[in-house]
């Protein structure tokens, strides 16, 4: 096991009837701007909840923060925060919603030239705007770390920033949510958070014994409440364990002490950022050419987890290691996700070539745990996944 210093500050609030518990959480003499996305949380109740455990703070709204969190809508929101003197954000919304208010919790006291730079060059954040969440779709786990993920239409790029500074002070989970969820986002939904757990473990070497564990009853907890979700989300105890699971997926416990890869969403982005394909298929269509093309190097720890995960206790190494690829492609195409990129779009020829391409000018020289995944060798891997 490597070394780690591992903290995580945020706070969770967990479970039924616990968005009433805002009004604890945020300071009574705050200024706070509220942001959601197209509108789903004036449909299903969830906004009303929020204003009413608000009723007694300052409150100014910014809704229309789009899938993909895009930086022109935000930009206009950084306007409302400096001409308002907001004080504290508060995000209600999935992925999308909460990463944009990482942005602009970084951009609202970012000094430099132009808030473009924090992602262009990657700047770190050590200290951002206060915030908290209102989860209302369980996917990303940006709910409980300091990631973000955002995109820019003019240029079709797709950037990732983060720091210490961008952790919620607190988010809110009540699985009750999920009830108004679309399957089609449900089906994202598991799939993001299963494949964020993937990165973080289909990694060599590791000896983390107790990590490999903390993954795999994950990725067991989300194969077993998948089918209940998509069945039934009003299913408490499926919702609540795919709900928790997606925040563990990513809040920065299963990868101390041990490699990550990432390769398979940085490429996705790309796919997304090009074709506007959903991030999660994205991800289903990229893992399955990664795993095959780096199956040499990976191959012990795929027939590990065939073994744990799938229970295929047949074969050699490399029968195992072949069988659980293919158990996973198998998965994502019983939540409905397709894992060809031909599948999204008929305009695909180039797309590797484009994407290596970019790497190579943005200087991604060397992806995956042992960086030595070259934009040479990502240019096959997208191939293999046309
Ligand atoms: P999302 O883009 O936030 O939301 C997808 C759709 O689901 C939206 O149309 C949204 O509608 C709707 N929705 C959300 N909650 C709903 C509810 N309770 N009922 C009905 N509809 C609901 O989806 P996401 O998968 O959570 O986020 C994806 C983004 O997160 C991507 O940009 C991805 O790159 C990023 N990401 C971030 C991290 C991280 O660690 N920060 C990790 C992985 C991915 P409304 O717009 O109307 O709300
Ligand atoms: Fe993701």
């Amino acid at each position: 096991m490597n070394n780690f210093n591992f903290k995580n500050p945020t706070k969770i609030i967990f479970g039924k009837d616990t968005i009433e518990q805002l009004k604890n959480e945020i300071p009574e003499d705050a200024k706070v701007l509220l942001l959601y996305g197209g509108g789903s949380i004036k449909k299903n109740g969830i906004y009303d909840q929020v204003r009413t455990a608000l009723a007694n703070v300052s409150v100014i709204e910014f809704g229309g923060i789009p899938a993909n969190p895009e930086y022109a809508v935000l930009m206009k929101a950084l306007e409302v925060i400096k001409t308002e003197n907001i004080t504290y954000l508060l995000a209600v919304g999935g992925g999308s919603v909460i990463d944009g208010t990482k942005f602009l919790s970084a951009a609202a006291l970012y000094e430099g030239n132009t808030p473009w730079d924090i992602l262009k060059e990657n700047i770190r954040t050590e200290k951002g705007l206060p915030f908290g969440t209102v989860l209302t779709l369980p996917a990303t786990g940006s709910e409980m770390n300091s990631g973000a993920v955002i995109t820019r239409a003019e240029t079709k790029e797709k950037l990732a920033m983060g720091g210490p500074g961008l952790f919620p002070q607190f988010s809110i989970l009540d699985p009750q949510v999920i009830t108004s969820i679309p399957e089609r986002q449900l089906a994202n939904g598991l799939t993001d958070a299963f494949t964020h757990v993937l990165e973080q473990y289909m990694t060599y070497p590791t000896g983390a014994l107790l990590q490999d564990r903390f993954a795999e009853s994950i990725l067991q907890t989300l194969v077993e409440v998948a089918p209940k979700v998509l069945k039934d989300p009003t299913d408490y105890k499926a919702a609540s364990n795919f709900m928790w699971s997606c925040t563990m997926a990513l809040n920065g416990l299963i990868q101390q002490g041990v490699p990550t890869d990432w390769a398979v969403h940085a490429i996705g982005h790309e796919l997304t950022a090009l074709f506007g394909i959903d991030h999660a298929r994205t991800l289903a269509v990229i893992a399955p050419s990664h795993y095959k093309f780096n199956f040499e190097a990976k191959k012990e720890k795929l027939a590990q987890y065939g073994e744990r995960v799938w229970n295929i206790t047949e074969g050699s190494i490399d029968d195992k290691a072949y069988a659980a690829i293919e158990k996973t492609v198998d998965f994502f195409h019983k939540l409905g996700i397709d894992t060809k990129l031909s599948d999204y779009t008929k305009d695909y020829e180039g797309t590797a070539e484009k994407i290596s391409q970019r790497f190579t000018d943005r200087g991604w020289l060397g992806l995956g745990e042992h960086q030595s995944l070259s934009p040479d060798k990502v240019e096959k891997i997208v191939k293999m996944a046309y």
